[in-house]
């Protein structure tokens, strides 16, 4: 009896013992699994682009920070059509064009992020929705208080946006569309941006006489859409061979010449890692030359 007394009081020793271990080790797992989903969470520099939302206005293109650098994109329209004044003052815009990138882009906003300047993104939603790392990097485009715009969602692909050389009008607008839905599934409904960027530029609509050209430019007025082209490019996108900073930054140079108003064409898509090996000097040039930089909205 007093044997199996002993034996009880044992037992319940080891089974006490036993669970305290249990519910140490479970304690341990739980705390680490946090631990592990807070060091998730703060991997990116990102915030959640609906924690911004809240102070901003419905139907907004940058957040708060970013309204301290917008330009009118009517009146850079207007500056590319050579219907604005020239005042001399010096502004550049810098747009980046097809992205994001998970590889370039992070790169250009680190870039720009170190030099303090704000760019101008024109996006593809097709490389938006990639994956989860790059719809982070519009919330992080977005976030840094840089101008986010419509680039159609995929770029003119299998010719599908000019057949037979001519805007078809209903398929542009609805790629067009199919991209500020990918948008506002990203940034919030409440974003909004009026700013397109035409694939291959609305230039080359005009260089080939596109006969489409008056009911596309009346169904962009009537969204309340403005087409922005540029004025500098680093031609980053043309020819074969990939060209190195070098080159890049003369032909930047030699297309700046003496214009007090640069829209810059770049691209931060795949494989433009040498767009972003430049980017620090063109920065440098362009505050050397007393430009100040802005976004267009
Ligand atoms: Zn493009």
């Amino acid at each position: 009896m007093n044997k199996k007394k002993k034996i009880n009081k044992r037992t319940l020793k080891i089974n006490l013992i036993s669970s305290c271990i249990f519910i140490i080790l479970i304690g341990t797992i739980i705390i680490s699994k946090n631990f592990t989903k807070e060091e998730v969470n703060a991997e990116p520099v990102i915030v959640p682009a609906t924690a911004t939302v809240t102070t901003l206005s419905k139907n907004h293109t940058v957040n708060k920070e970013g309204e301290k650098y917008i330009y009118d994109a009517a009146k850079v329209s207007a500056i590319l059509n050579y219907k604005a004044k020239n005042d001399n003052h010096k502004i550049a815009f810098l747009t980046f064009d097809d992205g994001p990138s998970t590889t370039v882009t992070p790169q250009i906003l680190d870039i720009l992020k170190e030099n303090n300047v704000k760019a101008t993104f024109f996006l593809l939603g097709e490389n938006i929705e990639i994956n989860k790392k790059s719809k982070e990097l519009v919330k992080r485009e977005f976030n840094e208080g840089h101008a986010i715009g419509n680039h159609t969602y995929a770029h003119n692909r299998n010719n599908m946006l000019f057949p037979n050389n001519q805007v078809n009008v209903p398929i542009f607008m609805k790629d067009v569309k199919k991209n500020d839905d990918v948008l506002k599934n990203v940034l919030g409904q409440d974003f909004t941006t009026r700013i397109l960027r035409v694939p291959g530029g609305y230039m080359s609509r005009l260089y080939y006489n596109d006969s489409n050209l008056p009911e596309f430019d009346a169904k962009l007025k009537k969204e309340n859409l403005i087409s922005i082209d540029w004025n500098v490019e680093i031609k980053d996108a043309s020819g074969k061979r990939n060209k190195g900073p070098a080159e890049l930054f003369s032909i930047l140079k030699e297309e700046v010449g003496t214009k007090s108003k640069v829209i810059i064409l770049m691209h931060d898509t795949y494989g433009k890692v040498q767009t972003a090996n430049v980017l620090p000097q063109i920065i440098q040039y362009l505050k050397d030359q007393g430009y100040e930089f802005r976004t267009i909205k």
